[in-house]
């Protein structure tokens, strides 16, 4: 089981970073791995950070999540030898910092930008590559450093994803027992319930969430990552990725322009909470709530995508067992539950 050693959420953040890395134990050379778009805001503060506490540091912007890409930040920490690996950004950005410091042994440390999804906490990567995203396990961070006045700066859009990814638990669990219950798969209360807390955590707060604040941002930042530690003590992403994952991974596929993760997930649950009996009204209400999308046209996608990803999801992941069982949903079935929770008109 990984855990990260330090978990640090609040005010300031970016400028404790150099002693941070001290208190770790890390000596000599960083590599900080950002993206474009935050480079100025946020590796910047972070590299100041370094120097005042005597670090060296390597830069390596990221420009896109592949396989690639990847394997050219391999390239870098052979080259720069860092001690550790410093993820500054978005999700992309973390995933790749994430799988190219786990396949060369080095730690890394989770600085994000955005509360978009669990990424920024969890062990798991969805990478692309060979035409399809898919996620695998990678390491968890060592350290976790959540800026809330850097993150409070960026778009709203991307915290009420971020909500739908935490609230996409709701169902994740309940597959999780399915599976438990009909295929005899390893199922572990503490890990379920953490996810679960997380979820009702995010629900409970939905009418603050909107407003920006401090407090709200912590709420969701610290739900994202007990997700992530979720995941880390079940040792796979099962506590927080069931169908309603299935569905949104298949609509990046199928969709000519997908909407954010956890957009997608969030309608996705509302869907798969109907298809479990559960009170998908529920999860409706909190995403209105919290101003996330609720159907295909505040995701941007046409419906007959959602019905496409609907009748699809079973076959992205197969050994994902779910509640859209081994065959998946028939297309009739796919439009029924499309219309009564009013995903599409
Ligand atoms: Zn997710």
């Amino acid at each position: 089981m990984q855990l990260p050693r330090e978990v640090i959420v609040g005010g300031d953040v970016l400028r404790r970073v150099g002693e941070t890395c001290h208190r770790l134990g890390f000596l000599g050379t960083t590599l900080v791995v950002t993206g474009p778009k935050v480079q100025s805001i946020a590796a910047v503060p972070v590299q100041e950070s370094l120097r005042a506490s005597g670090f060296k540091f390597q830069q390596v912007l990221v420009k896109d999540s592949s396989l690639s890409q990847s394997r050219e930040v391999e390239r870098e920490i052979s080259k720069a030898k860092p001690t550790v690996v410093l993820a500054v950004g978005g999700g992309k950005d973390i995933d790749i910092a994430k799988l190219s410091s786990a396949n060369k042994s080095v730690p890394f440390i989770s600085i994000p930008t955005a509360a978009s999804h669990d990424g920024i906490a969890s062990p798991v990567v969805s990478m692309k590559g060979h035409g399809k995203p898919y996620s695998s396990m990678a390491q968890a961070p060592i350290a976790i450093m959540a800026d809330v006045g850097l993150i409070a700066r960026s778009p709203y859009r991307l915290l009420a994803s971020g909500c739908g990814d935490v609230v996409g638990k709701y169902t994740a669990v309940r597959d999780w027992r399915l599976a438990h219950r009909i295929r005899n798969e390893y199922y572990g209360d503490y890990a379920a319930d953490l996810a679960l807390m997380s979820a009702r955590l995010v629900m409970r707060n939905a009418n603050i969430v909107r407003t920006m604040s401090e407090a709200s941002i912590r709420t969701v930042v610290e739900a994202l990552i007990s997700c992530g530690v979720a995941m880390s003590i079940a040792g796979s992403s099962r506590p927080c990725s069931g169908a309603e994952h299935l569905f949104s991974h298949a609509l990046t596929r199928t969709a000519p322009h997908p909407a954010l993760h956890g957009e997608q997930v969030g309608v996705g649950t509302i869907m798969c909470a109907y298809l479990h009996g559960a009170n998908w009204q529920l999860i409706r209400d909190v995403l209105r709530r919290i101003g996330a999308p609720t159907n295909s046209r505040e995701l941007g996608i046409e419906s007959q995508y959602i019905i496409r990803a609907l009748t699809t999801a079973h076959k992205v992941r197969p050994d994902r067992y779910t509640i859209l069982g081994e065959k998946g949903l028939t297309n009739e079935a796919a439009e029924r539950v499309a219309r009564v929770t009013s995903v599409i008109e």
